[in-house]
């Protein structure tokens, strides 16, 4: 059989070079590679899967790509280059123009970018429909509720529950105002890069899962439901109309997710395959007053239109102005709801959706 080839799009970060170790399991064809700043990074990948366009936002060193190899002047115009699958792993709504140029060449999306599901969901599905692309998720959740979901209905989907792990603070006595990056970034069971780290530290990680659940699977909000489940061992489930329940469950590792969403409806074998079983499971309820994002989260998903749009850019504002020491843990719930409260109401058109975002980036900036 052929084996599938495939892009990355963010190949440099967590997700990126984690799907690089899944393309060295199954020795897919690596098609495309795009990355930020780390070049050098960028350039080892480059001479070990020698992809056939790549683009760099960092300049390179002048003939340091392999002869034939395009260089591209976007991300965007990796994501469209021919491909069975495209792994959208830029964070933040940077990576949404990408997602975009992938799903109008009919390739598979596998999506890692939550923010772009949260801000565009209706809008990317709409192109999917257009151009007959798939969009498979490889948020751990969201796989495991994709998973759960095989051979069932929606319309007999009671509950989707997201479990939360919870970050590093979570029980834990600590004043989120003294709270430094380095103690933020210390998540105790994903790899994960900076973003999701600290989103995952104030549970706005959480809050945009529940978002990016409800628009993926179109389900209504009130039925995304979150569960603190400190193992991370049970990555979602789904509660049916019968009150029967189905989990997926597996070790801590996004490379599985990240296979799966290449592979599916197929699973392959992976070096992970003997890994023991937890041994302890348990859940409880989020506490939402200490953590105001989880909430935050769902009153912009009421609210409806570009407010998941402001929520995410006004977070995204907060988490890089935390990392720079501009404001404290405490303030990044603080800055995105005191964004949200000013925020205009209109429905969510690709026009609006970029000029909310510059609208929020903007306000949350002035806010600090
Ligand atoms: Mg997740």
């Amino acid at each position: 059989m052929k084996k599938k080839s495939i892009i990355v799009l963010g190949s440099t970060g967590s997700i990126g070079t984690q799907t690089l170790d899944v393309a060295r399991w199954q020795g897919y064809h690596i098609a495309g590679l795009a990355a930020g700043k780390n070049s050098e990074l960028l350039l080892q990948q480059v001479e070990e899967f020698r992809p056939d366009i790549v683009f760099s936002a960092a300049p390179l060193p002048p003939a340091s790509l392999p002869e034939g190899t395009i260089l591209a002047a976007s991300a965007s115009e990796v994501a469209a280059y021919p491909a069975d699958v495209a792994i959208a792993a830029i964070p933040g709504l940077a990576g949404l123009e990408p997602v975009r140029a992938s799903l109008s060449t009919g390739k598979r999306l596998a999506l890692a970018n939550k923010e772009s599901m949260v801000a565009a969901g209706e809008l990317l599905w709409e192109m999917a429909s257009e151009y007959g692309s798939e969009i498979i998720p490889v948020d751990s959740e969201h796989s495991a509720i994709f998973q759960a979901l095989v051979g069932e209905k929606i319309s007999e989907v009671a509950e989707l529950v997201l479990t939360a792990s919870g970050g590093p603070f979570y029980g834990k006595d600590i004043s989120f105002d003294d709270v430094s990056p380095e103690q933020a970034l210390a998540h105790p069971r994903w790899n994960m890069g900076p973003k999701v780290s600290i989103d995952s530290a104030t549970l706005m990680n959480k809050g945009l899962e529940v978002l990016e659940a409800r628009a993926l699977f179109k389900v209504p909000l009130d039925k995304v439901k979150v569960v603190i489940h400190r193992q991370s061992y049970v990555h979602s489930m789904v509660r049916f109309i019968d009150g029967q329940l189905k989990a997926q469950l597996g070790p801590t590792d996004m490379r599985l997710a990240i296979q799966y969403a290449i592979s599916y409806p197929a699973r392959l074998p992976t070096p992970l395959a003997n890994e023991p079983l937890a041994p302890t499971l348990t859940f409880e309820q989020p506490d939402s007053k200490r953590f105001p994002a989880l909430e935050l989260a769902y009153e912009a998903g009421r609210r409806g239109g570009v407010l998941p749009v402001v929520l995410n850019a006004a977070n995204e504002v907060a988490v890089n102005a935390f990392l720079q020491g501009r404001i404290r843990f405490s303030g990044i719930p603080a800055l995105v709801a005191d964004t949200m409260k000013s925020s205009p109401s209109l429905e969510l058109t690709w026009d609006n959706l970029f000029a909310a975002d510059e609208w929020a980036r903007q306000k949350a900036e002035e806010l600090i």
